[in-house]
């Protein structure tokens, strides 16, 4: 067969969206074609997540349905890659025999020559490649792919210098290294061109953007920024700074980015938002919980007073910011008390919409060594008491459009004909009156009602 096929399916965050486009980006280039189904390839990858728990089983699962596939088709490639795939390798070739192929987030580029190995060592009788060596980013096989529609993902660094007890990924992701700005510049000005509206910056903690880049410049932590803000402001090209270059030197029309740690959103990054025309109304910022205790227990490294401080100041300076988190429940230790404070955090905030994750321990962490002490039953009872919690507060947040007209990108078909569906600048879903005619366009809308996660409204005139 002179083209292979290759099926690409992933769990998890968007750092791994943005993976798998690279990957397969990477694997067209080398006359791949990309098959719609997983009966129609020759190639099977799967891109896992390790953070939660719930992506980790489903990649198991689907992995387990088709390994049947095998049985008919002996010569297809089977291979499970990122975070989770780094971490369990073992497990996996264990519990998944038919798998072939490992490979961890730093190894993704050496794909094309892993499956040229895998082929080979076929040949030859044997059938399993696991990734080893990290190929430098200027190596990496050329090839681009990107999923159509309106927006894309832009990675801007790599890696995570925290340390979250409950997290694993600094050790498979590794340091943090920020990609040069230019070059980040020059991917977003062709996108743009390409007629992507909508760019998402993506990072573990983009806030931290500048910190150290592959050539050793960078300006070294904290302590480091601070000391250059002082001295010599400009040159610190930090966070605000590549919002404002973007914003300057390019004509994207939405800029968002995901995610930002709180301990490093200062108001420096609030003023950029404020100044910047393409940047959303829009933050996510994590704040996993509204316990002191559990704060420094999970290693976060701020206080609910000075998370709850950036809010308000992020407020005076962007007053129609909308405000989304991720909360975690049940944590190891997490008392009636420490669960209270956090709701009382999410009434006071007032967010958008929030994600709410019961706590389970991956395997390697820190917080996996001490006992999973929030019985199931209190895990479940609490995520159903914030879930209504947050749909209460995000009717009341999303009330505040009714009656006014907003800028909706259209993304394309709504469940229902008639009807499209796009996204506000402060990234609430609308549902639309309208046809095809308005796929992929920017258009003004009158919200007539709000639920508590959608919007829907008309074209205004
Ligand atoms: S900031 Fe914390 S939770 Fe986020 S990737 Fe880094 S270690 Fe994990």
């Amino acid at each position: 067969m002179n083209s292979k096929t290759v099926f690409l399916q992933t769990y998890g965050c968007q750092m791994n969206e943005r993976d798998s486009e690279e990957v397969l980006g990477m694997l067209t280039a080398q006359g791949y074609e990309i098959a719609q189904a997983p009966e129609q390839a020759d190639v099977i990858l799967l891109n896992t997540c390790s953070v939660r728990e719930h992506a980790e089983e489903r990649a198991f699962g689907k992995m387990g349905e088709l390994s049947v596939l095998k049985r008919e088709r002996p010569e297809l490639v089977l291979g499970i890659i990122g975070c989770m795939a780094k971490l369990h390798q073992d497990a996996i070739f264990k519990r998944l025999p038919k798998v072939d192929l490992v490979a961890g987030p730093a190894e993704l580029y050496d794909l094309p020559y892993l499956l040229a190995e895998i082929h080979e060592k076929r040949q030859r009788g044997k059938v399993m490649a696991v990734g080893r060596a990290f190929r430098p980013l200027e190596q990496k096989p050329a090839g681009e792919y990107r999923r159509p529609g309106v927006g894309a993902f832009v990675t801007i660094m790599e890696g995570c210098d925290k340390s979250c007890t409950y997290c694993i990924v600094p050790k498979t992701r590794g340091q943090e290294v920020s990609r040069p700005a230019e070059e980040i510049i020059h991917e977003i000005a062709r996108l743009v061109e390409a007629g992507y509206q909508d760019i998402t910056l993506l990072g573990q903690n983009v806030n931290s953007y500048g910190k150290r880049f592959p050539d050793g410049t960078g300006y070294k932590g904290p302590l480091g920024r601070l000391r250059l803000l002082e001295e010599d402001p400009e040159t610190l090209l930090d966070f605000p700074t590549l919002l404002r270059l973007i914003d300057r030197r390019t004509n994207v029309k939405r800029l968002r980015f995901t995610t930002s740690h709180p301990f490093d959103a200062h108001e420096r990054l609030f003023e950029a938002m404020r100044d910047c025309r393409s940047v959303c109304d829009w933050l996510h910022l994590p704040v996993q919980s509204g316990s002191n205790r559990l704060l420094r227990a999970m290693r976060r490294g701020y206080t609910r007073e000075a998370y709850l401080d950036k809010v308000s100041r992020l407020r005076e300076l962007v007053p129609d910011i909308s405000l989304s988190t991720d909360i975690i429940i049940g944590f190891p230790g997490e008392t009636d008390d420490d669960f209270e404070q956090t709701a009382r955090l999410m009434r006071e905030v007032e967010y958008d919409s929030a994600f709410i994750f019961k706590y389970s321990p991956r395997p390697g962490t820190d917080a996996a060594a001490r006992e999973d002490d929030v019985p199931r039953e209190v895990k479940e009872a609490r995520n159903q008491t914030l879930l209504t919690l947050q749909d209460e507060i995000s009717q009341k947040r999303l009330q505040r459009f009714e009656g006014r007209e907003v800028e909706v990108l259209i993304e394309g078909q709504a469940k229902r004909p008639g009807q499209m569906f796009g996204r506000t600048r402060g990234n609430h879903g609308v549902v639309v009156t309208g046809d095809a005619e308005l796929a992929e366009r920017l258009v003004t809308v009158r919200i007539t009602r709000a639920l508590p996660h959608t919007l829907f409204g008309e074209v205004a005139a």
